[in-house]
């Protein structure tokens, strides 16, 4: 199984993805959680990174693929990247020479004003990373870690992450369905149980077609 998920920032593309690689025992890579883990343990790749991140741009393409083809298994959902064509670009190249296709790539659609307010509103946990929403009292319900907000969830940073989504990442929606076929779009504004609920029963009729 190997499956893509795009949207915008905010639009539960982590809760999904933790859920789906849990669910198909598949790997989970979030591109966001392994630079931020980079420049926590102040890295040359962390170090290049962080001002890109603190300011809402992208990493440069070259670094962020190079991190990715040095992690990719064989089957993973992968959350955050693509975020661009030469990206997604790569990710096919790095694909077609393991001759891995992949089963899926589904669109969380959400719109603008609700992304900002929940960016605007929402906790992460500083430890294992998992979201909760706003008014979320005490303690992460996962690991115990202290809640807190994401550094880039500032108003600012919001605009700007949502202007580079719209100009860069927005346009990956085209190019997996009119040039792959592989697009799935999947309203994300219902609750997590029945977003997941759509994915898996997406997943398993494309699972028992091949
Ligand atoms: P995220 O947690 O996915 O919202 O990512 C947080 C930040 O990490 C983004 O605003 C970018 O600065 C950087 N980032 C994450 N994934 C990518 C990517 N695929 N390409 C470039 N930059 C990325």
């Amino acid at each position: 199984m190997r499956i893509v998920l795009l949207g915008p920032p905010g639009s539960g593309k982590g809760t999904q993805a933790v859920r789906l690689s849990e669910h198909y025992r598949v790997q989970h890579v979030s591109t966001g959680d392994i630079l931020r883990d980079e420049v926590a343990r102040q890295t040359e790749l962390g170090k290049q990174a962080k001002s890109f991140m603190d300011q809402g741009e992208l990493v440069p393409d070259q670094l962020v693929v190079d991190m990715v083809a040095a992690r990719l298994k064989d089957s993973f959902v992968l959350d955050g990247f693509p975020r661009s064509l030469p990206q997604a670009e790569s990710l096919d190249l790095l694909l077609k020479e393991k001759n891995l296709p992949l089963t899926a790539v589904f669109n969380l659609d959400v719109p603008e004003e609700e992304i900002v307010r929940r960016l605007t509103k929402r906790l992460v946990c500083l430890a294992c990373k998992a979201v909760f929403p706003s008014g979320t009292q005490g303690a992460c319900a996962k690991c115990g870690g202290k809640l807190g907000k994401r550094g880039d969830d500032k108003p600012e940073t919001i605009r700007e992450r949502l202007r580079v989504y719209r100009q860069k990442t927005k346009p990956l929606e085209d190019y997996y369905h009119h040039r792959q076929g592989l697009l799935r779009q999947i309203p994300g504004m219902g609750a997590p149980d029945e977003i997941f609920k759509l994915l898996t029963q997406q997943l398993d009729s494309a699972k028992s077609k091949n």
